[in-house]
């Protein structure tokens, strides 16, 4: 009986759902056994509508995205979650570098991105990592901080920026930002100690987990999502040649 082959299947999944969207049956298979090994519960889809309906309907805590589906771009399918408002955290799987540029390039809420061929365990460690972002470091009732115009909520993961004060004919409300979990978690590491400045190796070990020789991109990238999501709000400074800082000021 294969099932009992299989050690995977020997381990009730209780760490939630994780929605695989991938059209190649060899790799959707061994994505399936390792995170169901890690105690994911995982439901594999062939193509974008498949893998939307089930994001929809199922409410994973994660997804796996491949880039090239049959039936639509895996980008696209981001996209489309993203300005529905579902910010479930997403982690893409490509074989291309144009699609890594593509990623990177792109403000799409993407929180992480593996390039094909990858190691499943790789793969898994960083599903976990996403997860950790998402669910933290924050903890629920972490008191609120601020740095400059902006406040945070790290319970309940929320950001405000002030009005700027320059501009009172602007408006005198505070506006809410949505951000990604890693852009959340990046920027609450960076406000916890404001005018500290963090080595970029330093915040993709913090926030991210791992540390990679692609990382510092990485970094970059957020910071840049970051900067135009909270625009002349933003506490964050480059500090050249050395990583970033958020300014109390
Ligand atoms: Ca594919």
């Amino acid at each position: 009986m294969a099932a009992r082959d299989d050690p995977a299947t020997d381990r009730a999944p209780d760490r939630g759902l994780v929605v695989v969207v991938e059209d190649e049956s060899v790799i959707a298979d061994v994505v399936r056994r390792y995170l169901t090994a890690a105690g994911f519960a995982v439901r594999i889809c062939r193509t974008g509508q498949e893998g939307l309906a089930a994001v929809r309907a199922d409410r994973p805590v994660a997804i796996v995205l491949d880039i090239g589906l049959p039936d639509m771009d895996g980008l696209d399918l981001c996209r489309r979650l993203r300005d529905g408002g579902d910010w479930t955290p997403v982690l893409f799987a490509t074989a291309r570098d144009e699609d890594v540029d593509r990623i990177l390039g792109l403000e799409l809420g993407g929180d992480d991105y593996l390039v094909k061929p990858f190691n499943p365990r790789e793969l898994v460690a960083r599903v976990r990592a996403v997860l950790r972002r998402a669910g933290g470091p924050g903890g629920a009732g972490a008191a609120a901080l601020r740095v400059g115009r902006v406040r945070i909520d790290p319970g309940r993961r929320r950001v405000w920026v002030d009005p700027d004060p320059a501009r009172p004919a602007a408006g005198g409300e505070e506006r809410e930002v949505d951000l990604t979990a890693t852009e959340f978690d990046l920027l609450l590491h960076l406000a916890r100690s404001p005018g500290r400045v963090f080595e970029r190796a330093g915040l993709l070990s913090a926030v991210w987990g791992y540390a990679s020789a692609a990382g510092a991109r990485t970094v970059d990238v957020h910071v840049a999502a970051l900067r135009a999501k909270l625009g002349d709000a933003s506490p964050i400074r480059t500090v050249r040649g050395v990583g970033y800082a958020a300014d109390d000021r």
